[in-house]
């Protein structure tokens, strides 16, 4: 049932991450795909534990969200295969070293080709980039 909030398709919900106000939430997912296969060799592969990806998610409940993707790690052990070990891919939730979901990709994407809102106004949204520590300079003036 948290699946469908999180609305990333085929995955678990791990936990949500809440530092605090101000803070951007964390999702933490881990993708439901079955074992994976080598990528080179499409062998068997030996699981090598999870890396976390952090990526910039659609803002949730007025706050901006960090999607925590726990990425399945594999190593090949075929000695004959060039592959030694690779991540996880799942291209609808992000592509490879993407910084951004595939859907915030789209979402700004749309709002600044289509309805013309400026870039600025995204990453305060996101909380993300140089806007993001103005941001917080200009609130912590306010409380002093
Ligand atoms: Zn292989």
């Amino acid at each position: 049932m948290c699946e469908k909030l999180v609305g990333l398709g085929d995955v678990d919900l791990v936990g949500i991450e809440d530092t605090g106000e101000g803070t951007p939430l964390g999702v933490v997912i881990r993708s439901r795909k079955g074992r994976p296969t080598c990528e080179t060799c499409w062998g068997p592969v030996w699981s090598k534990g999870y890396r976390t990806a952090v990526l910039v998610d659609l803002p949730a409940f007025g706050r901006p969200v960090r999607l925590r993707w726990r990425k399945r790690r594999s190593t090949c052990p075929n000695p004959d295969c060039a592959q030694k070990w690779f991540v996880e891919q799942v291209s609808t939730i992000g592509p490879p070293r993407a910084l951004l979901t595939s859907r915030v990709a789209r979402w700004a994407t749309i709002g600044v080709g289509r309805r013309g809102r400026p870039v600025e106004e995204f990453a305060e949204e996101l909380s993300v980039g140089g806007i993001r520590s103005k941001t917080r300079a200009a609130a912590r003036v306010k409380h002093s």
